[in-house]
């Protein structure tokens, strides 16, 4: 009997554990295929015009797909490699290989789709049958106690619900070994970062961790994270940190490329609860989790919403397209610190803390008023952990037209800059034109009198920039922006 080939292609799930398209490959005693495609869409631009995906993420993509590459090649196999669109390449890929199935990891956002539905319009003439599997979550949707149509608009209630009523399965077993690819077709070369239009980004050393892609180095960092550096029992108390490797776990480039399933971090913690401690700490992280579950069943529930400036909510605020503040935002150049130091952090190392990614979205639409669409986008480009789903859905939840939406709630910059940098360590370190003001003044820096000025060595609004607006009245005039939109949209959607 002839051998039945199975192509693997994997998008954002480069690694070898918990991998079910794999494991239901190999139960049917099958030759496994697997393909990464690089995908010029993915290096195009944003619709705003930003690179789609800038190097820090394609950095850590290249060492995730040579990480998944070696791993392959560790148990037998191989990972064929290719630039070009996945309908076209993997096509061409059926006839030399006799492939008789393509397994993959269903997205489940507007592009992803339309790739897979053009992939799936091409194999059918040439009778490959095609089968999707649902593997980025912690719950699988078949275990909710709800229809995805039917996901409460309110994080509280599909939370407890859930934690109620279903339980996370184990994972998929990792293959020990794995048959040779054949000879047939070559398995090519990964590219460079210049093959994708991309120069190499230097490493600031003020950046909160090197991240190397891959499965191996994700595994990695969970081994340190929880158990070496023993950081998960205080993880509730220091998660809104912003200084620092462990303040938080940092787990989400790996998590967002699919290098950890999140039921490893979810087994991990769980084999910590058992043998250290079980406490708020190690609730906290798996809470987090289920957050990230729940932006994406969202986006599975309201399909291009999401994208849409009314967002879930289908509130019409007249978002502004100021570009000239907008720049100001991004450069970090806003003339408040902590939202300063938080551009230049995304901007130098392509990462920023959970804390700072609130106040900074806060201050674009809140403050600013700016279309959160923009601000999106640029996180999209720069940030190394870009998930579509968690993206969006937060900058939705934060531009005040998502689910969970209570109201016009804004981040007060100041007060947030005093409780969560009181030392003013986290501004200081990213505007090195402050280092010598006090950190009792350094996140007013505007109230300095010309001779403190000339003490702590900075020029105000030469050196570092006067307020781009006054925090509470700019605030003020878009909740009446934002209540007359709400006014407009009586019944928003929930
Ligand atoms: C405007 C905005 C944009 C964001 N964009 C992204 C994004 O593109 N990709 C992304 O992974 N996260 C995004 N987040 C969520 C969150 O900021 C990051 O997941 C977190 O900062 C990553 O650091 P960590 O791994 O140390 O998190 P930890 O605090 O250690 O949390 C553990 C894990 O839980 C998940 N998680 C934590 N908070 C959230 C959250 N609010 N929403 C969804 N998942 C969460 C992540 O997978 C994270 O790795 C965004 C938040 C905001 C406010």
């Amino acid at each position: 009997m002839a051998e039945l080939r199975i192509l693997i292609w994997y998008r954002t799930d480069l690694r070898l554990h918990d991998h079910e398209p794999l494991h239901q490959a190999l139960k049917h005693q099958s030759r496994v295929i697997p393909v990464y495609c690089f995908d010029p869409r993915q290096f195009g631009q944003t619709s705003f015009g930003f690179p789609k995906t800038g190097s820090f993420r394609a950095q850590f993509l290249l060492e995730s797909v040579a990480n998944l590459r070696q791993s392959l090649r560790s148990l037998g196999s191989d990972l064929i490699v290719r630039q070009g669109k996945p309908e076209q390449v993997i096509p061409n890929l059926v006839q030399p290989l006799d492939i008789a199935a393509v397994y993959y990891h269903t997205e489940l956002t507007s592009e992803e789709q339309t790739v897979e539905a053009a992939l799936q319009a091409a194999l059918a003439p040439l009778g490959v049958s095609v089968k999707r599997f649902w593997g980025h979550t912690l719950y699988h949707p078949d275990d909710l106690p709800f229809e995805i149509q039917r996901i409460p608009e309110v994080f509280t209630n599909f939370r407890k619900q859930v934690e109620k009523q279903s339980t996370v399965n184990p994972m998929f077993p990792t293959p020990r070994s794995l048959q040779s690819l054949p000879p047939e077709v070559a398995v090519g070369d990964i590219p460079q970062l210049t093959d994708l239009g991309l120069e190499s980004p230097t490493l600031d050393d003020r950046a909160v961790l090197r991240f190397q892609g891959g499965e191996t180095a994700g595994r990695d960092r969970v081994e340190h994270y929880i158990w070496q550096a023993d950081k998960l029992r205080v993880y509730k108390e220091t998660r809104n940190g912003m200084v620092g490797a462990d303040y938080s776990s940092k787990f989400s480039p790996w998590l967002a490329l699919g290098c950890l399933s999140p039921r490893y971090v979810y087994e991990q913690v769980q084999h910590y609860e058992d043998q250290r401690i079980r406490n708020d700490s190690t609730y906290w992280l798996i809470f987090e989790l289920l957050w990230r579950d729940y932006f994406r069943l969202i986006c599975a529930k309201h399909g291009n919403q999401i994208f849409y400036p009314s967002g879930l909510q289908g509130i019409p605020i007249p978002w502004k397209q100021d570009w000239q503040r907008f720049d100001l935002w991004r450069k970090g150049r806003t003339g408040f610190p902590l939202v300063d130091a938080n551009m230049r952090e995304i901007a130098a190392t392509g990462f920023m803390s959970n804390r700072g990614r609130q106040n900074v979205a806060s201050f674009l639409t809140k403050n600013l008023g700016i279309d959160w669409r923009m601000g999106a986008e640029w996180f999209e480009s720069l940030l190394i952990d870009y998930d579509v789903c968690s993206n969006w859905g937060n900058w939705n939840y934060t531009a005040g037209v998502g689910n969970d939406a209570r109201g016009f709630r804004f981040f007060n910059i100041l007060k947030q800059a005093r409780d969560y940098d009181p030392q003013g360590a986290y501004v200081k370190l990213w505007l090195p034109e402050l280092t010598n003001v006090p950190s009792s003044k350094v996140h007013e820096p505007w109230k300095l009198q010309p001779v403190e000025q000339k003490r702590f060595g900075v020029q105000i609004g030469v050196d570092y920039p006067n307020p781009i607006v006054d925090l509470f009245k700019s605030a003020e005039a878009n909740e009446k922006l934002y209540n007359a939109a709400i006014g407009r949209n009586p019944k928003p959607k929930r």
